[in-house]
Order: C-alpha cells, then structure tokens, then sequence
C-alpha cells in the first residue's frame, strides 16, 4: 500500500468507529509515529498534509528534526529523562509522557528559560502492570495540583498505554478507565483547568481507543509503515 492508502484507510476507520460511538471524526487527532522510519519519509508525511509528527526518542528524531523542524508539530511521546529536557524544549509542542513530578520540574525549568509553554498529557498507568510507564490513578490528583505551580506547562489531558498483545478489545476497560480518570479529575477541581484531551489508541487498537473517547491516536506502523516494508 502506498502512504495515501494508508492514510486514506486509516481516515475511514476512524470515520466508522466515530459513527459507532456517536461522535464527530473532527474530534479526533491523529499522531503519525516516525520512529520506525527516516527523514525522507518523514517528509513524505509531511507532503501528503499530515499535521502532526510523534517521535519517543530524541536520538532517532534528531535527524528528521533537523531536516523538517520547521514544518509539522511535533509530539515526544516516550519516556524522557530529565537530563534530556533540553533537547527535546522548543523543538516538540506537545509532551505525551509526563510521568513524574522530578520530569514536570525541569519541563518547567527549562520551558520559563525559553519562555515558551508546552502542552503536557499526563502518562497513567491504568492497567497497573508493572512494566508500564506512567503514574497510578490516585497519584494524579496530586500530581495535578502540584502542576498548577508550573505556569509554563500546559496540562491538557491525559496519556495511556494499553497492554501490547492481545486483541484489541482487550484494551477497552484500560482505554474506558483513563477517560474515567479523566471526568473524577475534572470533577474534583484538582486540574487548573478541566483537561480537555485524552492519548491513547495505537495502530493495533486505535477504534477501540476512539469508541472509549480518544481525542489524540498515536499512529506509527499502521499509518506511515515501517521501512522495511
Ligand atoms: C511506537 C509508539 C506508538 C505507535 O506504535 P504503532 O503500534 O506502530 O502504531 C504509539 N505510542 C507510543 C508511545 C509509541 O512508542
């Protein structure tokens, strides 16, 4: 398949899994996952009108970066350590993988030196598996309001990870607990402002994802391949 059949395929499940779950297929952002590809398809992406670029490491989005920073918005989605804020601050507008409160600190450190805000998803861990990054449910109350001393991070929403095997709608109750997780938080008054959005849905399980509330899918090898293909 060529990339405008990727793109237009992935467009109609999004469209039908809207259509099942009663919502507007505008509600839904797509992120394209470059990890598994380089700079020239990367551009390729770009070209054929794809807003909005997730990379989870900066070493391998470097080059696509450097080559393209200027076009697209770009999303860090993965785990980030606090020493490499630095690289990361200015260049991606969104953050996926907040995790921790020591992360959060430095964002805004480094975030009030740029004079920039980046928008944040705050990363749970639903499932509670313990290989899975994120916080726990009940810490992000806390987390929340901490945030509200972090002026230059823009908490809009929240991120997960559903388990990786396993069928799609194996992921549903993880997907249907951080949209949950969403409405307590909004509720309790802890967020500065209601969070808005919510990242979850990959290319095994995004409809899934989508019929559970989905407002940011993080797409890679469904969407933009992988090179070897
Ligand atoms: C790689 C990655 C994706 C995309 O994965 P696919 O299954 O290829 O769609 C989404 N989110 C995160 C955090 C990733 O690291």
């Amino acid at each position: 398949m060529t990339l405008e059949q990727r793109i237009a395929q992935v467009n109609e499940s999004i469209a039908e899994a809207c259509k099942r779950a009663g919502r507007s297929p505008e509600e839904v952002n797509v992120v394209a996952v470059t990890k598994y590809v380089s700079a020239e398809m990367t551009g390729k992406v770009l070209d054929s009108g794809v807003e909005h670029i997730g990379e989870n490491r900066w070493q391998t989005a470097r080059p696509k970066w450097e080559a393209l920073g200027d076009r697209g918005t770009w999303h860090f989605i993965g785990q980030l350590q606090s020493n490499k804020v630095k690289d990361i601050i200015g260049k991606f507008a969104y953050i996926h993988s907040l995790d921790r409160l020591s992360l959060a600190r430095e964002l805004e450190r480094q975030a009030a030196a740029a004079d920039i805000k980046i928008k944040a998803f705050v990363q749970v861990n639903i499932s509670g598996e313990e290989s899975k990054s994120g916080m726990l449910p009940e810490e992000t109350f806390e987390f929340m309001r901490r945030m509200r001393d972090f002026p230059h991070i823009d908490a809009i929403g929240l991120m997960t990870m559903a388990p990786l095997d396993g069928e799609a709608e194996a992921a549903r109750p993880v997907f249907r607990g951080l949209r949950e997780l969403k409405d307590r938080l909004n509720a309790s008054g802890e967020p500065a402002k209601p969070l808005e959005h919510l990242s979850m849905g990959m290319s095994g399980d995004f409809e899934v994802a989508i019929e559970e509330g989905a407002t940011w899918v993080r797409l890679g090898s469904i969407l933009v391949g992988k090179e070897e293909d």
